[in-house]
């Protein structure tokens, strides 16, 4: 049956796929977009159920249930200062999770595997819009250097495992994402959930100040993660290289710029005043999009809408 999906290149419905990590943002968004989709039979385990750290746990796993399709979003991920702050977790856990996955699809006859990356493993002062072909041609941004080289290491993983064993294992690199399900934790976010939240408490809290790190100079890409789960369902489907692909929406947007449009949608009209001992991160990361644009995919929500949803979310599941 994995033979099948290789051969064929085509999912089916009844196509037993394993999400890695199916509770987290990407994961959870994979998953939904699988379901309405039609796909049934998915198999997930919550990390109580099966630590993906653990080798055998995750042998054992593979053996039992022969998924035919995986799809790797487990991941340690953090924004700038959890990355900055722990480099050691975040290149050793990701690296032992993605060895497990992928060595564990390969042996039990996975028929497809995607690995989700991230723009993050581009060079810092890579040529932007960042093409795939811009991958180790230099220097990375040091606060990420850690998930940056563990991710990596996943793609040339997985392009090991097609060029001495012919796997259909492919690997795409999202820009920024964000909506349900992000960590909005102000120590270990990313940006946008961060000031979605910072925006928001100092809105209840009639506060007259927000405090955002760094110069506000920055630019960066952020696409919703619906529709990075829908560009994963379409690469599931369509893709079949072992080149890495980038998925993105094409378009960027300052810091300063992306804090105005986040207090605009939640209503906050006080004073921005700007942390600069805290780090800038990499001065722009925005991904080349033409290759999966050229292959007929592209987003659907726009970033306003896109916050607004999130916020609405953010209110619903987080905001006491
Ligand atoms: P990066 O894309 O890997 O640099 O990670 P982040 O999403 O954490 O940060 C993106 C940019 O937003 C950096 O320049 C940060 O300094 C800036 N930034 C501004 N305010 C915040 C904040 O409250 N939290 C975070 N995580 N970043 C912030």
């Amino acid at each position: 049956m994995s033979r099948l999906v290789a051969l064929t290149n085509r999912m089916q419905k009844t196509d037993k796929i394993f999400v890695a990590g199916h509770n987290g943002m990407v994961g959870s968004a994979i998953t939904r977009a699988l379901q309405s989709a039609g796909f049934s039979n998915l198999l997930k385990r919550s990390r109580a159920e099966l630590d993906l750290a653990d080798s055998r746990a995750v042998s054992d796993f593979f053996r039992k249930e022969k998924p035919h399709i995986v799809i790797f979003a487990a991941a340690k991920v953090g924004g700038i200062k959890a990355n900055n702050d722990f480099p050691v977790e975040f290149l050793t856990d990701n690296l032992r999770i993605q060895t497990n996955v992928i060595s564990s699809a390969h042996e039990n006859g996975a028929g497809k595997l995607l690995f989700l990356g991230s723009s993050c493993i581009y060079p810092k002062y890579a040529p932007q819009p960042i093409p795939e072909t811009a991958l180790l041609t230099g220097p990375l941004e040091p606060t990420n250097d850690a998930y940056a080289i563990a991710k990596i290491a996943g793609v040339k993983l997985c392009q090991a495992y097609h060029r001495e064993y012919g796997a259909n294992f492919i690997s795409a690199m999202p820009t920024n994402l964000y909506g349900p399900n992000d960590n909005f934790d102000l120590e270990t976010s990313h940006v946008l959930a961060a000031l979605l939240r910072k925006a928001h408490e100092a809105k209840t809290k009639r506060a007259r100040e927000l405090m955002v790190w760094g110069t506000g100079e920055p630019r960066r890409e952020f696409l919703h993660v619906d529709d990075c789960a829908s560009a994963c369902l379409f690469l599931l489907e369509k893709y079949d290289s072992p080149e890495i692909i980038n998925v993105g929406c094409g378009e960027d947007i300052t810091i300063r710029e992306l804090v105005a449009l986040i207090c605009e949608v939640v209503g906050f009209d006080g004073e921005l005043t700007w942390d600069t001992t805290r780090p800038d991160g990499t001065p722009r990361k925005l991904l080349d999009v033409s290759k999966l644009r050229g292959l007929g995919w592209q987003p659907r929500i726009a970033l306003r809408d896109g916050i607004v949803r999130t916020y609405d979310w953010f209110l619903k599941n987080i905001a006491q």
